[in-house]
């Protein structure tokens, strides 16, 4: 249920240990093929599947689009905000609905740049509200096995504008890719344990601007291994997680 949509008094009507859940998303580069709106429209789209299959047991808030995408600023187009006006809004926001007394708060995210601050956001207001509990969930981290039996290209292959993206907008929103212009950028390695993919992640961190880490092309991985299908798996995966988890917050009564 979208909580823009209630009524002040329907809203009410709610347990308050109904999960209330507030994507994160960003507004930034994507390569030359996929759209500014990339992660806005993967996180708005995992939510309306779990609004259809959980119905009144979640409660869904507006969605966040602009989000922390400093490191994409040299590309046209990127809009960021800043870890400290990140952290002061989302926490305002969420602590409106701490205020209307619901205990069981998900911060979902589906950009990478929201990692770090999203944990910090949860860890922030843990502390502030012992009494409501805190979660965030981020959709490539749900369902990892799976994820990993579907990828196609090598290590690598699945990072930004990647074969999981392309795949996702394909299936959501054909008509927003410039398909003519995909093309795979390959792994910019610095040193070998900093080498990374959404899946598997690095053994230690090495802090590079996206334009680094792609060679200037703004696409790590693999794009040209995408199609529509793949996409379509993608969603119904990690949404069956995402409603499994969903579920075991707030086990239906
Ligand atoms: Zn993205």
């Amino acid at each position: 249920m979208k909580w823009e949509n209630l009524t002040s008094p329907a809203l009410d009507e709610f347990d308050r240990s109904t999960p209330v859940i507030l994507n994160v998303g960003a507004i930034e580069q994507h390569g030359p093929h996929l759209p500014l709106v990339t992660d806005a429209l993967i996180g708005r789209h995992f939510l309306e599947l779990a609004d259809q299959a959980l119905g009144d047991q979640v409660l869904i808030l507006p969605q966040v689009a602009v989000c922390c995408s400093e490191h994409h600023m040299s590309f046209p187009g990127s809009l960021t905000v800043t870890h400290e006006t990140m952290l002061a809004y989302v926490c305002d926001v969420l602590q409106s609905v701490v205020a209307h007394g619901f205990t069981n708060i998900v911060l979902f995210n589906s950009h990478g740049g929201n990692l770090a601050i999203g944990q910090v956001i949860i860890e922030k207001l843990g502390h502030r509200h012992p009494e409501v509990d805190f979660f965030m969930l981020t959709w490539w981290k749900l369902a990892p096995d799976a994820l990993r039996a579907l990828q196609e290209s090598e290590f690598g292959g699945v990072g930004h504008a990647c074969e999981f993206e392309t795949s996702m907008i394909m299936h959501v929103a054909p008509e927003l890719i410039d398909t003519g212009t995909i093309k795979d950028t390959p792994l910019q390695s610095t040193y070998a344990w900093a080498d990374a993919d959404l899946l598997t992640g690095s053994r230690g961190a090495h802090q590079r601007s996206m334009s680094e880490l792609t060679a200037g092309t703004g696409v790590y991985g693999a794009p040209s291994y995408a199609t529509a299908e793949k996409g379509e798996k993608i969603f119904t995966l990690v949404t069956a997680e995402l409603v499994k988890m969903l579920s075991e917050i707030c086990p239906p009564s």
